[in-house]
This record gives structure tokens, C-alpha cells and sequence, in this order.
């Protein structure tokens, strides 16, 4: 079982690809896997990863949230799994803030997202909920979830000059939000 994954970066083909649905959520393979992906996850403090991103194919991701320069409102909520995912509804409107992804370090873009969405997925246990997001958590979602079927946040941003080198963005825009 692998423990130690490598982030692939964009131009890998895993990551513009649709990923399998997960078919036995408890089978102690899938299980092993997942919970060795929740450790990696903890470890480098990200929001969210996807499973494509570590080179899984498979339809899951796991998100988080936790208050931040850009969202000091964002709730306080531990990594948990989506998998198998659906939308199933959403507002008619939408917002533009500043995201980034460790698939294309150094690059941030203010991207359109639905202010919220009502989605249908499983858990880590095989049960199904269905739940709303707004605020952070849309957005970090939708973010996930368009790993799962090949997309990336750049391919919605609007307009090139809506994309910032990270550098920049932190002198001009992190600092500013503090
Ligand atoms: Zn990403």
C-alpha cells in the first residue's frame, strides 16, 4: 500500500481525465488507501486534494475548512470524505474569489463559483447523505469535484488578467486581506 503520494502537476494526464466511480467503498484496499490519503493530507495542512492529484483515478476527494486570511468567516471543520459525488442543484448565482491548487503551484485566479450547491455523495462508512454548502466549502467542493471529471480551477477563470503568480498575489492581495 502506498503512503507516500506524489502530487502530480498539470500536463499529467490523470488530471485532465474522468475519474471511475468507486464501486466497494468497504473493501480494506479502497479503505487503506483512503485513510493513507487523509494522513497526507493532515500532514501538509491542506484544504482539500482530490484522488486524480495523487494519481488514483477514482471518483473521491477529501475537504476541509478552517478560517483563513481570504475567509476568516470559513467554518471550523475537520477533514472528511466525498465520494462518489453528484450535484444536484444550485443557486442561479455565483461569485468570484482567489483560488490555488497543488497542481499548479505558484498560480492563483480569481474563479467564478456557484454561491451554493446541493450535492448527493457517499461516505467513508458507504452511507449516503445529501448536503448543502455555501461560503468556503462551495467553493473548495466545487473546486474538488471538477478534479474528478479532468478540469482545473483555471479552466474557469473568465479573463487571463483574472490570473496572478503567487508571489504577487501574496504582496498584493493575502496581505491586504489581513
Ligand atoms: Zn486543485
Amino acid at each position: 500500500m502506498k503512503h507516500d503520494f506524489d502530487i502530480l502537476q498539470l500536463g499529467h494526464p490523470l488530471l485532465r481525465q474522468r475519474a471511475e466511480p468507486v464501486y466497494d467503498i468497504l473493501a480494506p484496499a479502497f479503505q487503506a488507501q483512503a485513510k493513507a490519503l487523509l494522513s497526507f493530507v493532515i500532514e501538509k495542512g491542506g484544504m482539500g486534494i482530490a484522488a486524480p492529484q495523487v494519481g488514483i483515478s477514482q471518483q473521491f476527494f477529501i475537504l476541509s475548512s478552517h478560517p483563513n486570511s481570504r475567509y476568516p468567516y470559513a467554518p471550523d471543520v475537520p477533514p472528511f470524505f466525498v465520494i462518489n459525488p453528484e450535484r444536484i442543484a444550485h443557486s442561479d448565482t455565483s461569485n468570484k474569489d482567489w483560488e490555488g491548487c497543488l497542481s499548479l503551484p505558484g498560480i492563483r485566479a480569481l474563479v467564478p463559483r456557484f454561491d451554493d450547491i446541493t450535492v448527493r455523495y457517499q461516505t467513508l462508512e458507504g452511507d449516503t447523505v445529501e448536503k448543502m454548502y455555501d461560503g468556503f466549502l462551495a467553493r473548495v467542493f466545487q473546486h474538488e469535484h471538477d478534479h474528478l471529471n479532468g478540469h482545473v480551477f483555471l479552466d474557469r477563470v473568465e479573463s487571463n488578467y483574472d490570473v496572478m503568480m503567487e508571489k504577487e498575489w501574496q504582496k498584493q492581495i493575502a496581505q491586504s486581506a489581513k
